[in-house]
């Protein structure tokens, strides 16, 4: 995951702000009738420029042909009595641009997997809070993790909501409600880091790791590199 800063000027947060004064609804922006689709595709861009396109759970490189609207707040999430999941359908601040979570072969992850889970768990592992994100790492095998290192099946003991510190919730999300260890992201993470270790293994490590890490701070073309977090956090712990 990478910490995202929501804008507000783009033309996505604009669309929605007028569908809100008409008192339209998601059904106005996902199904494929009249000029929905348009607005879709405009929230959707807006997005996918706001996080470089890449996907707010896993960083995988995302375009407007594989990805999808997330909402953080599930659609159907009530908490004590409100629904507030309705009440953030259409609102800007409550969307992601997420992959269609099919890397992993037989099992789902992203959103398609948290799908299971929204209606009675709001997201903890949330892309929207910098200090959450500052706290997720990456072991050079390419697991995930939150602050320290916990062994799954620790995690997997934890029961679906409802737990009662927020650290372990966060890494109930990683883990189990977003998939995001599932084999095969894991193997491109750790690909990634070993890589990245062998260009840096020579007599000058810290600069060719210096030179590396602003490479991967920034977007290029308005992209950030698909698993970029992977590589900086690598970095930072490196120099
Ligand atoms: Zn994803």
């Amino acid at each position: 995951m990478k910490f995202i800063v929501k804008n507000k000027s783009t033309k996505g947060y604009q669309r929605l702000l007028d569908l809100k004064r008409v008192n339209g609804n998601y059904s106005n922006v996902k199904n494929d009738i009249s000029q929905s689709d348009y607005i879709r595709d405009e929230v959707l861009t807006s997005l996918l420029e706001e996080q470089g396109f890449i996907c707010a759970y896993c960083m995988r490189q995302i375009d407007l042909s594989n990805s999808t609207i997330e909402h953080i707040i599930g659609q159907n999430y009530i908490e004590n009595g409100q629904e507030l999941g309705k009440e953030n359908q259409i609102n800007y601040d409550n969307f992601l641009a997420v992959c269609k979570g099919t890397l992993c072969r037989s099992q789902l992850h992203c959103d398609k997997n948290r799908a299971n889970y929204q209606k009675e768990r709001p997201l903890f592992a949330n892309p929207l809070k910098n200090i959450i994100i500052q706290n997720i790492n990456f072991s050079e095998k390419g697991a995930v993790y939150y602050k320290n290192f916990i062994k799954l099946e620790e995690i997997s003991k934890l029961k679906n909501h409802l737990i009662s510190d927020e650290d372990s919730n966060i890494r109930y999300d990683l883990e189990v409600v977003l998939n995001l260890n599932c084999q095969n992201l894991k193997e491109k993470r750790a690909l990634i880091i070993k890589a990245i270790k062998k260009l840096s293994d020579n007599g000058r490590k810290k600069e060719v790791l210096k030179k590396l890490l602003s490479k991967y701070e920034i977007k290029n073309d308005n992209k950030y590199s698909e698993f970029c977090e992977v590589v900086i956090k690598y970095i930072i712990k490196k120099i």
